[in-house]
């Protein structure tokens, strides 16, 4: 998109492009679009009003679809008793190291320390133990919208804060494959969320073991790959068998009159996503949002010299802006005085507006708007009979190029059929998402994590496998036992 042709202000620095260093250019782009601050407590993030905006649409469709699938929303508390914490081996041993711990409550020191939810398994399984006696109980699906701590050490806004908003699904069963069918639905709903609202396509499939969730059987995830070749983990489903049910005794009487351990599945989704939207569409002027999950859809900006010019300007620019409210269009007029229309295209562009209609008076004259595109092309001239029809199809057009170009550009980065000297050579430039045979020996996973630093994202789901099932490890040799999908990772 062209530069505004007005004088610059002197804060309207050009961002770090993209290639040069991605990221500082992340952090410039959260800052410029007042996405989230740095907060007074270190590795904590204060997401401000237009971060949260974006949340809240993610969070508005997730909820619809959580619900459509029989989920309810449930709310359990902060606080969990440390002992709870070390009933399931693993999953303490994967969770302790990061965990913050509450020793003192009103000047006392607690007879036993509680933990701040760093997920909630543990205390959710605790209450389904007293709630669920018979089969008649199950399912039991549940999902709850909360913050969680992990104490983490390097943090990025978004990307990794000790602090973080996420949804967490929890669900008991009867049987191994209603738990198995859940896991797989709710990864089936992250994918449909990431490519058809965020226009992020994902790869799906299994984690290995080295990567599984601290407890779980079987981990799967939704992986996307960012516009720096890094692969970025964004949403992830745990069939988590009977562990935790032996752990916290939830038992229910089977219809046969035995008493049966439940099956659970836990999945979450994180403001993590928010970090993902920017790495996917932005560019070097700042933040590109899909209209689905825009704060603001359209931004009108009036365009006039004298006070009379002003008034019949802005007198279209509010009917304007009330009737494509009516037609369910969230818009935003920009009156301000002072600030001339180049300036504030400017910030619009830097927070991603997908569009922008310029209102000028020969467009008041005309019956007519000026439309911008936030995502470039030619600048037209719409009418104002029937702008609320044709916007929505201009966005749905958006929409769906945000997405097509997102695939274009991954597919760019990917590579089949990989040798272990491609393998190195890729990984050593650009890298990116390498599909090869892999033995399923984690020594080789780790030799290869400690020489590229890449890791398996994920053993794909069989509609990304390709199409030859590759014969040989690409690393060692032996008998492949599936194809593997590499890369760097966030
Ligand atoms: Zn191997």
């Amino acid at each position: 998109m062209p530069r505004p042709k007005t004088t610059t202000k002197s804060d309207e620095k050009a961002l770090t492009p993209r290639a040069t260093d991605f990221s500082a250019w992340y952090n410039e782009v959260v800052m410029r679009a007042e996405l989230a601050d740095y907060s007074p407590v270190r590795g904590c993030m204060v997401i401000r009003p237009n971060g949260y905006a974006i949340w809240e649409q993610v969070q508005r469709a997730l909820d619809q679809m959580f619900k459509e699938t029989g989920h309810q929303n449930a709310y359990f508390p902060l606080f969990i008793p440390e002992s709870f914490l070390s009933k399931e081996a693993e999953h303490v041993e994967g969770f302790a190291p990061e965990c913050a711990v509450v020793t003192h409550g009103g000047g006392k020191e607690l007879e036993e320390p509680l933990v701040v939810r760093p997920t909630s398994e543990t205390i959710i399984y605790a209450m389904y133990a007293k709630w669920i006696q018979s089969y008649r109980d199950l399912p039991i699906l549940l999902n709850q919208w909360a913050n969680v701590v992990r104490w983490e050490m390097r943090t990025r806004l978004f990307l990794r804060t000790m602090e973080f908003l996420w949804q967490e699904g929890h669900t008991a069963h009867a049987t191994e494959a209603e738990a198995e069918a859940e896991a797989r639905q709710m990864l089936h709903v992250y994918r449909t969320f990431m490519e058809e609202w965020m226009a992020m396509p994902v790869v799906t499939g299994r984690k290995t073991d080295s990567e599984r969730f601290a407890g779980a059987l079987r981990t799967y995830s939704c992986e996307a790959l960012m516009q720096d070749r890094k692969a970025l983990q964004a949403g992830t489903t745990h069939n988590l068998g009977q562990n935790f049910a032996k752990a916290f005794e939830v038992t229910f009487q089977t219809q046969e009159g035995d008493l049966a351990y439940v099956w659970n599945t836990s999945w979450g989704v994180s403001t993590r996503l928010v970090g993902a939207l920017v790495m996917t569409h932005g560019d070097d002027h700042g933040l590109v949002t899909p209209p689905k999950l825009a704060q603001y859809q359209v931004v009108i900006v009036p365009i006039y010299k004298s006070d009379e010019e002003r008034t019949r300007v802005l007198e279209m620019a509010d009917h304007v802006h009330r009737e494509l409210r009516l037609a369910g269009i969230r818009t935003h007029l920009d009156a301000r005085d002072g600030l001339k229309p180049g300036a504030k295209y400017y910030e619009w562009e830097g927070r991603g507006v997908p569009l922008r209609l310029e209102i000028g008076p020969r467009d008041v004259a005309g019956g007519t708007v000026m439309l911008a595109r936030r995502t470039g092309g030619k600048k037209e001239s719409l009418a104002t009979e029937g702008l609320g029809r044709n916007l929505r199809e201009i966005m749905d057009r958006v929409q769906e190029d945000l997405l097509d170009a997102a695939r274009a550009r991954r597919e760019a980065a990917s590579i089949r059929g990989v040798t272990k000297a491609q393998f190195i050579d890729f990984m050593a430039a650009d890298g990116g998402f390498a599909y090869g045979g892999f033995c399923g020996n984690d020594r080789c996973e780790m030799e290869i994590k400690e020489q590229t630093k890449a890791t398996i994202r994920v053993l794909p789901d069989e509609e990304f496998r390709s199409p030859t099932a590759p014969a040989k490890c690409m690393w060692c040799g032996q008998p492949s036992q599936g194809e593997a999908v590499w890369a760097k990772a966030y």
